[in-house]
């Protein structure tokens, strides 16, 4: 993981949380798999502490209104009542939309790049697409267990993210200046504030993490048009600086570079030939055509909000009954910033609630443990204090 662990407990009232239960030291940063484990042990001693509540395994396909609340449905047909309903669905795959058909269609390419393994790719070299987290991450694993080959990132920015400094804190956000009107004065007065704090000793990083607790706030406070904005111009420059990798896996990375097995390119995919031998792919850049040829491809674009093209079954029913909607940028679903959503009518229904990845047309900043962590503890709240109403 990317945040130290005095920043990813899972209780929000309670920072040392995870370090006490890993045992480990507060910046250290621990890896998926014990991240993973934390999670697990953290739920079931919920549960054991809590005879109200259950955990039943079952993948929900539908959910429909019944009288005040919902009635939902599983894969298996049973069906749950629930007065309130919260959707933490997590990250979708990446979008592959915007890709030549023919790549989309060859088993030579790997839509889920968090569910590829290794062993799943034919031998010789391959193609990452993308250049963020999700690309460092799977060339850091691709390139340890891949006896041969050379690994490709391409991404229309070229931008790669910077290594994180787990013991780095942020500093003060009102001295910094911060022009937050729109995305481009952000940009330009964040510059500015960067290079100043490093002018005065410090490291830039500190007025990365300053920003996080704010950006909610200034996403709220933007019109559509400016969020767009900030999209088209701003959002690559913006998670190369806010995202950051985790030092293994950059010195991995780094060390795959050096030897000539990873080669970061910049350009857009424009065609792509499935052939006997491998796929062969056309990417331009400034105008310029130039060509690769690959054994597989994976795609590490990142998670794709877009609710329209979201397979799970789910998304697909709450859309179909307009139970739901897409936000204006189709980044996730509409919704209040306290993640009630907002149906196809354009009414909020204060009992369908929505947390992480689903809210980041709303709130932007809505993807990472400690935000998610705050989001869940307001609806725990809510939902006790309306559980407290009804028994009263
Ligand atoms: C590779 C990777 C690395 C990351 N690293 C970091 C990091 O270092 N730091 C950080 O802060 N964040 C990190 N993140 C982001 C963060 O981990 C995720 O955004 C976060 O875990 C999302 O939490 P969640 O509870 O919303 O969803 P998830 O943890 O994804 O859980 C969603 C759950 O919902 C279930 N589900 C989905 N649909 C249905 C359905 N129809 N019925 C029943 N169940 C369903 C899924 O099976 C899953 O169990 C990373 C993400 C990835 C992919």
């Amino acid at each position: 993981m990317n945040g130290p662990a005095r920043s990813m407990s899972l209780v929000a009232d309670d920072p040392g949380h995870l370090v006490r239960a890993l045992q480990c030291e507060s910046d250290a940063l621990v890896t998926r798999e014990r991240f993973g484990e934390y999670v697990g042990k953290t739920l079931r001693a919920a549960i054991d502490e809590r005879p109200q509540m259950r955990l039943e395994r079952a993948a929900i396909v539908d959910i429909d209104r019944k009288g005040q609340g919902f009635v939902l449905m599983d894969s298996r047909g049973r069906r749950y009542r629930a007065h309130t309903v919260a959707l933490a669905l997590g990250n979708a795959n990446p979008a592959d939309d915007l890709l030549p058909r023919e790549l989309r269609e060859s088993e030579l390419y790997f839509g889920d790049p968090w569910r590829t393994r290794t062993d799943d790719l034919p031998a010789g070299d391959m193609l990452c697409i993308g250049s963020g987290l999700t690309a460092m991450d799977r060339v850091a694993a691709f390139g340890s267990t891949m006896r041969k080959g050379t690994i490709y990132t391409l991404a229309r920015h070229g931008y790669l993210p910077a290594r994180e400094l787990p013991e780095v804190r942020a500093c003060g956000y009102r001295g910094l200046g911060i022009d937050e009107r729109s995305p481009l004065s952000l940009v330009r007065s964040v510059r500015a504030a960067m290079r100043q704090h490093i002018s005065a000793g410090g490291d830039w990083r500190e007025v990365a993490e300053a920003l996080r607790q704010p950006s909610q706030r200034i996403w709220l406070g933007w019109s559509t048009a400016q969020r767009r904005q900030f999209l088209e111009k701003v959002s690559s420059l913006w998670a190369s600086l806010r995202y950051r990798v985790p030092p293994a896996t950059e010195d991995a990375v780094a060390a795959l570079r050096n030897s000539g097995r990873y080669i970061p390119l910049q350009g857009e995919i424009v065609a792509a030939v499935d052939k006997e031998e491998g796929i062969g792919i056309e990417y331009s850049i400034h105008g310029e055509r130039c060509r690769l040829s690959v054994a597989s491809v994976v795609n590490c674009t990142g998670p794709n909000g877009d609710l329209g093209s979201n397979p799970n079954p789910l998304i697909r029913a709450l859309l179909r009954r307009g139970l739901i909607r897409r936000d204006p940028l189709a980044l996730g679903i509409d919704a209040t910033p306290y993640g009630e959503a907002i149906d196809a009518d354009g009414l909020i229904d204060e009992r369908l609630l929505a947390l992480g990845p689903l809210l980041r047309g709303v709130l932007y900043e809505s993807t990472a443990v400690p935000e998610i962590v705050e989001q869940a503890r307001e609806i725990a709240r809510r939902v006790a204090r309306e559980r407290e109403e009804w028994v009263a």
